[in-house]
């Protein structure tokens, strides 16, 4: 079946911005754009495009084609290529947010606007309950064109944004299958930092995840986390040094997914921070395939249990969680929301 036959309102806003870039003057009805032809020459708006792209005709020349014919005569984009180039928007749109908009040095912040065809959204993202998320202070948008929502987590170091990670929402969207799921900043930290490692900071007690998301989902349940960015190739020498440099660390709890990176991860912060500390080793539940859980996954029943189970190892309970992002990103980050 050919890919223009389903009517799109976002290939329509592609067009039109095609057209509007190019300089082309229009005239825009319900399902049709009204162009001037280019085959006969004719400068008036006599050549209409449906706007799914799959059929063009001059009223006046009675040339019959589609996006693609008049694009190929025009020099413009053919269809395959607008669709391609709007996979990955989304992204786009977050590269803009975080390069563009205002100079560090000025005191009153340029203001950030959110590019065209993207909002933000303000609701709960898997487990993570929308409040929780918004006290947090990170960032989610939802763009028109890709249908989804993205979420976007700071990686600080020393308080200073070193680096992102965005995920993706509801798997409904259009692009959903060719955008990533996650996508990171380039470079990406995890050899050197924690996730959670200037927001979780004095604490004698730490359960050491995989990913941000099994972080937070410990985070919401009153349990001190930090996320390793990934399992035992990001587990580091920098990494054991920063725990037993940095911290006033009593008792780690290992979290790792149960699978042989995650396995060799476990043992390894135990061969590095053995001596140093106590290390408990968390197991994880399996659901009903007897598939295990990763943190983020696991039943509500579960992360209260982990929490029980560190009161029981020592744990005194306390936890304090401080802003996700303070500085100048954070206030951008703020404008945003
Ligand atoms: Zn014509």
């Amino acid at each position: 079946m050919s890919k223009f036959h389903v009517y799109d309102p976002a290939r329509a806003e592609r067009i039109l911005r095609v057209l509007r870039s190019a300089g082309i003057q229009y005239r825009e009805k319900a399902h049709f754009i009204y162009v001037p032809c280019p085959f006969h020459g004719g400068r008036s708006l006599g050549f209409w495009i449906h706007k799914s792209g799959r059929r063009a005709k001059c009223w006046k020349c009675e040339h019959e084609t589609d996006w693609n014919g008049y694009a190929d005569k025009m020099g413009l984009r053919r269809i395959d290529d607008l669709d391609d180039e709007d996979a990955g928007y989304s992204m786009r749109a977050l590269d803009q947010l975080l390069d563009g908009g205002g100079d560090e040095d000025e005191e009153e912040l340029a203001p950030v606007a959110l590019p065209n065809g993207m909002r933000s959204w303000t609701g709960s993202w898997r487990r993570l309950r929308a409040n929780f998320l918004t006290e947090l202070g990170v960032f989610r948008w939802y763009d028109d064109i890709s249908r989804y929502e993205r979420i976007l987590f700071p990686l600080t170091f020393q308080h200073e944004v070193v680096g992102w990670q965005a995920g993706r929402g509801n798997p409904k969207g259009r692009y959903w299958k060719r955008d990533p799921k996650y996508r990171a900043s380039e470079p990406f930290p995890s050899k050197y930092t924690f996730f959670g490692l200037d927001q979780v900071r004095r604490t004698r007690a730490l359960v050491l995840v995989e990913g941000i998301y099994d972080c937070l989902r410990l985070w919401q349940n009153g349990i001190p986390a930090w996320a390793n960015l990934g399992a035992k190739s990001v587990w580091t020498a920098e990494k054991a040094e920063l725990v037993r440099g940095r911290t006033r660390l009593e008792l780690l709890v290992t979290a790792f997914d149960v699978d042989s990176d995650g396995k060799r991860a476990t043992q390894m912060v135990r061969e590095d921070l053995g001596d140093d500390l106590r290390i408990l080793r968390a197991r994880l539940p399996k659901d009903t395939d007897g598939d295990y859980h990763d943190v983020g996954s696991s039943p509500q029943r579960w992360v209260r249990g982990l929490r029980t189970d560190m009161r029981d190892a020592g744990w005194d309970g306390r936890f304090r969680l401080y802003p996700l992002v303070r500085s100048y990103n954070e206030q951008r980050f703020r404008r945003l929301r």
